[in-house]
Formats: C-alpha cells, structure tokens, sequence
C-alpha cells in the first residue's frame, strides 16, 4: 500500500497497463489451451463417425460366418466324400445362423438411428435391400433345406443365392464404408481448417491487444505525465518568485483545469505582490517613495553614474518652523500639510524625479541626468512656488533647500552629507532659501538672492 501512495503516477500507470497486458497474455494462453483440448475433442468426434464403419465390417463378419455355417452344414452330408463324423450337426449351423442374423438385425437397427448424411442414408439402405435379399431369398431357404439334410438343394442355393447376393451386399457395405470414411475426414478436415483459423486469430488478436495496451500505455502516461511535470516547472518558478512567464492552457481536460488555475493564481500573486511592493515602497500618509525604496533607487543611479558618467544632483528639502504648525493648528493639519506640499512638489517635477519622504517633514528629490547649477534653479522654482501657494487654515509655509551634485568619486554618504550641510546652512542663513555645497565643507553657494 505504502508503494502505491508514494510511486509516482507514471510507475502507477505502468503497473496498471502491465498487469492489463498480462492478463491479456494469460487469456491468450487459457484460449490456446481450450483450442488445443477442442482439437482433441475434435478428433474423438472423428473418430465417433468412424463408429459406423465397425458396425458394417462386424455385419461383414457375420454374414460371412454365416455363409461359412452354411458350407459347414453342407459337409454333413455323409455322401459327401469328406463327411466328417466328428464335425458339428446340422442344427449347430443352423443355431448358429439364426443368432448371427439376429444380431445383425439388431445392429441394422443401432445402425439406423445413428446421423447419416441422405447420401450415407441411401447407401445403407442399399446395402439393407441386399442383406434382406441374402438372409430371405439365400439363407433362410438354405437353413429350412438343412433341415431337411437336403443338402443337394442347400448346395443348390450356397452357389445361386447366397454366394451371388452376398456378393452384391459385401460390394454395397464396402461402398457405404468409403462414404462414411469420405466424410468423416471431409468434416474432420473442416473442423480442422476452422480451428486452424480460430487459432490464429486468437494468437493474432491477443498480440495485437499487448501492442495496443503498450502503444495505449505510452501516449496516456505521456498525455498524464508531461504535462504534470510543465504544471511542476510552472509551480517551482511561480516558488522562485517569477511571476511575468507567460502560463499558456491548450488543454481542457483536468491538467488544463490545473493550468489555467495556476494561470488565475499567478496574474493575481503579481497584482498583490505588485501592491504590497507599492505600499512597503511608499510614505502612508503622502505617498512619496520611502527611504527602503529610495535605497533601491540611489543604488541604481549612482551605478549609471560611475557607468555612463550620467550625472546626479539631488534636494533636500525641510519645512521652515513646522512644530509651529502643530502646536498652533494640531497635528491632523500638520499632516494635511505635508500632504499638500508632497503634492504640489510632485506636480512641479519632471518624470524622471523622485520625490522620497525622508523623515518628519523632511523630503529628499532625486534628480538623474541634472547638473548642480540646473537643481539649483529647479530648487528654487520650487522654494518659489511653494511660498505663493495657499494652504488650507496655515495659508502659508516656506521651506528650506540644500542641493548637491554627486561627484564621480564620492559615496552615497558624502554626498548626502555635503547636501544636508547646505540645508543646514539654508536654516541658518534664515530659512526660506537654497544653498549648494559645492565641495564638501568648502565652496558655499547662495543660490537664493534676497
Ligand atoms: P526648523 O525650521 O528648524 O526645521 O523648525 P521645525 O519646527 O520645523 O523643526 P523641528 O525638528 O523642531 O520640528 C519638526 C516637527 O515636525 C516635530 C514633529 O512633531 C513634527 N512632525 C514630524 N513628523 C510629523 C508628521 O508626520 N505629522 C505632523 N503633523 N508633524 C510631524
Ligand atoms: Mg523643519
Ligand atoms: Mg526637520
């Protein structure tokens, strides 16, 4: 049992479709066995129609020991020069005759109820006609002129009836005979040519059934067992994580049914995980990229910038007295706040920034392909812009920037670091403006001309 719960389906099929083909092989081998005793059957049965003929040779017989009875009688006769005393009488003979041709006459009728062809049936009534010819016409006169010691007329009779119609009845037995032979072996031969045929047929059919079993057995292992194994590579892919291979169902059968489910199965794993990406990827409460996403990102860039030498500025941007706004409106419009400056801030950038909520009410905005003296300007727009617009219940903040372009042979770290000084800088300078380092803890550049 334990062999059967753990085979796998393509040794399970295999056992099935052996033990099918083998219990063909062993009905194939009961059929040749009952053919081969029908064979034998066969030849008793020939051997049955035989029977008749011994019936005829035993009538032969006996009709022949009766015309030697009669001869016997006729040496009774003490004329006869070879009279033997010492021989059988009269009435012995004729005993004797009366006896054989009663059991002949009980054979005849034995003979008569057996199944003869019409032919068979119309050669044995000859042959009766005859019989009847000799025992009334030869040898019953011949046994009354016995008993007459009549032996002249006995002899008399001997050479003019019973030696010619016997004869005749002898002829007529011998032709039944060869008809009965003739056909007993055309049936046996028949019989035999059926046989023949049955047999081969059975060899044939049983044959043909192992090969179709075994032809059969490998399509259905391989229509069960390949398809399995492209579901298996589909589910371990699935387990590695790659969602976007393309699951194609061109069946309709279960494996199909597997297929597609696994197809469903995969398109919304790729929705979900694509959601959950999203949101381990973004702030809450504004939807700007989070640090964990903005790592994946700066790693990224600043690969294309040692690469390609693409260059790579970056703002760093803080909300000038934004406690203020808490203590003086509460924290709910504090956050209103901050996701009103993240949108305004993400209207007014191109495509190919980031905007990453760096902490509190601190924003960082990645900028590929740009130059110091371009964030610059772009910083200031946005400083710009931010002190026009009108917040709800605050009316209006200002915000602080420090910006720094990543050199080619600086970390992340640095860099940072150099931008962070520059906002530092913008706050202390009185807020509401932008600074650039240009060099760490060297080059001050006010960008921002009150
Ligand atoms: P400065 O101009 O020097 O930046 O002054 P500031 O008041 O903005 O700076 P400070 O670091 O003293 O205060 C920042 C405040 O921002 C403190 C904190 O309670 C608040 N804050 C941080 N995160 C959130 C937030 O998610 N929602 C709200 N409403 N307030 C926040
Ligand atoms: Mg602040
Ligand atoms: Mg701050």
């Amino acid at each position: 049992m334990d062999f059967l719960k753990n085979a796998s389906i393509k040794k399970r099929l295999w056992v099935i479709m052996c033990t099918m083909a083998l219990m063909m092989l062993f009905g194939g081998g009961v059929g040749l066995v009952g053919i081969a005793m029908t064979d034998d059957a066969l030849e008793s049965t020939y051997k049955d129609s035989l029977e008749p003929t011994s019936m005829i040779s035993k009538m032969m017989l006996l009709m022949g020991e009766n015309r030697i009875h009669i001869i016997l009688g006729i040496q009774d006769d003490s004329a006869n020069p070879y009279f033997d005393v010492q021989s059988n009488s009269d009435s012995v003979h004729v005993a004797s005759v009366i006896k054989n041709r009663d059991i002949i006459t009980s054979i005849i009728r034995e003979f008569q109820k057996r199944n003869l062809t019409k032919e068979e049936k119309f050669l044995a009534e000859e042959y009766t006609k005859a019989r009847m010819l000799y025992v009334n016409d030869g040898l019953m006169p011949a046994v009354a002129a016995l008993q007459e010691k009549d032996y002249q007329k006995t002899n008399k009779i001997l050479l003019n009836k019973i030696n010619p119609y016997y004869k005749t009845a002898s002829l007529r037995a011998d032709i039944l005979l060869r008809k009965i032979h003739e056909t007993a072996r055309t049936n046996y031969e028949e019989a035999s040519d059926r046989f023949i045929l049955i047999r081969n047929i059975l060899i044939c059919s049983t044959l043909l059934g192992i090969l179709f079993a075994s032809i059969s057995a490998t399509l259905l292992i391989r229509s069960i067992v390949r398809p399995l194994n492209k579901a298996v590579i589909h589910f371990k892919r699935i387990a590695n994580g790659n969602l976007d291979e393309n699951i194609s169902v061109s069946r309709q059968d279960e494996i199909g049914q597997v297929l597609s489910e696994l197809a469903a199965m995969q398109g919304k794993l790729k929705i979900m995980i694509g959601e959950l990406d999203r949101l381990a990827s973004t702030d809450k409460l504004t939807g700007a990229w989070n640090r964990r996403r903005f790592e994946e990102i700066i790693e990224t860039e600043m690969d294309r910038l040692r690469r390609y030498g693409n260059r790579l500025s970056l703002m760093i941007l803080d909300v000038d007295h934004f406690k203020k706004i808490n203590d003086h409106y509460g924290h709910a419009t504090g956050d209103q706040v901050l996701v009103d400056l993240s949108n305004t801030i993400r209207s007014s950038l191109r495509s190919s920034d980031s905007l990453t909520r760096w902490g509190g009410e601190e924003f960082v905005i990645l900028c590929p392909n740009t130059t110091l003296s371009i964030v610059s300007k772009l910083a200031e727009r946005l400083r710009k812009k931010i002190a026009t617009i009108n917040f709800q219940q605050v009316e209006s903040i200002t915000v602080s920037f420090g910006v720094a372009e990543c050199g080619p042979s600086e970390t992340w770290e640095q860099w940072l670091h150099r931008a962070d000084e520059a906002l530092y800088l913008a706050k202390s300078g009185g807020r509401d403006q932008v600074k650039a380092v240009k060099k760490l803890s060297d080059l001050i550049e006010d960008v921002t001309t009150k």
